[in-house]
């Protein structure tokens, strides 16, 4: 009886043993090893046969390349949503304007607003003019508009879609631009930017005057009405995937139940911000999960984008980080070996995904100034 307690307790330990991770510096960079322990699982989405579409989702995984996504997939026994069901793929070159290697500033104005600009810029050309996003197009048009992240919304991704500024680093002066963004669905973090200032004003309050239905927790999101919802959940940053739980998840679906209230249709950006933290941190343990979180968000995404059935879901990066490779690793076992060449970005093209009605047109090689060229053609905007 004793042998038989004993023998159990290891068969419990043994499927109780967490992900583990371990790295290592080499002349190479920084050669780290994951071990996964995943068990999500994957939605199986039909591709539907419509060719109209009414609403389009872009996500954005900030720093997210080709290799991180096959680590996570090694890491996960050979099973990603991403992977296992958009039906197009292409490629996006994300140089700026004045640099070979972008940041998210210019990387985004490309794909919010079509246009290439400078190093750290955002929603504005090299000479600083404003230029139009989706959001605003959409906005013009009688369309509703979304973003949601999982990052501060002065950081540059959100930034791009809903402010104009000719240096990233202007937190303030972005925030400001969120009074008169116009967009309708907006979720995230960077709260102090909002209502811990230099000048005194506090947004929040601000942004309730303009009609919004300001929200400081997941509760009071949660409960937001149709209509203008303004959800600044974190002083800083949302945490990361191991603490936020499925959050990002849990924002985007109610985001897409509050736009397509809209008869007309919506655009909205969904970012996983966090991968790009990871990956300049050079932090596989966090990385992977990161990944995961966004990939089982992707997953409910292409479920409601098939019910929906006119809906286009377009998911890339805007640049790559850490320049990493995968050099070794097991998908039966989930063990991933990467090397991290950088602390940085990378120059190297990011992967493109796409789900749904016209979705071919994302195949092939493009810039990523074309994400947004052929989103304004799509909704006609
Ligand atoms: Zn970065």
């Amino acid at each position: 009886m004793k042998h038989i307690s004993k023998y159990l307790l290891f068969i419990c330990l043994f499927f109780t043993i967490e992900s583990f991770a371990q790295s290592v510096k080499t002349e190479n960079g920084l050669r780290s090893s994951y071990t996964g322990n995943s068990d999500y699982k994957i939605v199986q989405v039909d591709p539907g046969k419509g060719k109209k579409v009414k609403n389009v989702i872009l996500m954005i995984a900030d720093g997210m390349g080709l290799t991180h996504l096959s680590a996570a997939w090694v890491a996960n026994n050979g099973k990603m949503n991403i992977l296992d069901n958009c039906m197009h793929t292409g490629l996006s070159k994300t140089y700026c304007a004045n640099k070979l290697i972008t940041d998210s500033g210019a990387a985004g104005t490309a794909m919010a607003t079509g246009h290439k600009t400078n190093y750290h810029c955002i929603g504005v050309n090299p000479e600083g003019n404003v230029l139009q996003s989706l959001t605003d197009l959409a906005n013009n048009k009688g369309l509703s508009t979304g973003i949601v992240v999982t990052c501060g919304l002065t950081d540059a991704t959100p930034a791009t879609f809903c402010t104009n500024n000719i240096d990233r680093d202007r937190e303030e002066e972005i925030a400001l631009d969120y009074l008169s963004c116009n967009v309708d669905f907006i979720f995230g973090g960077g709260r102090n930017k909002f209502n811990m200032r230099s000048d005194n004003r506090d947004l929040m309050q601000e942004m309730k005057e303009r009609g919004y239905q300001v929200c400081y927790s997941w509760q009071e999101t949660q409960l937001a009405q149709e209509g203008k919802v303004f959800a600044v959940l974190e002083d800083g940053q949302l945490p990361l995937a191991d603490e936020r739980g499925d959050l990002f998840n849990r924002a985007t679906q109610k985001a897409l139940k509050n736009l397509a209230v809209n008869k007309k249709g919506f655009f909205t950006m969904f970012e996983g911000s966090r991968i790009d933290d990871c990956g300049h941190e050079n932090d596989l343990f966090k990385l992977i999960p990161e990944i995961w979180d966004f990939d089982k968000t992707v997953g409910e995404v292409l479920k409601w984008a098939e019910k929906d059935g006119k809906t286009l879901v377009v998911i890339l990066a805007d640049h790559e980080t850490g320049a990493l490779t995968l050099t070794d690793g097991s998908l039966q076992k989930g063990e991933v070996t990467v090397n991290f060449a950088n602390k940085g970005h990378s120059g190297i093209m990011v992967p493109v995904y796409s789900y749904g009605p016209q979705s071919n047109l994302f195949s092939g090689v493009m810039d990523n100034t074309d994400v947004f060229n052929k989103i304004k053609s799509i909704l006609k905007l």
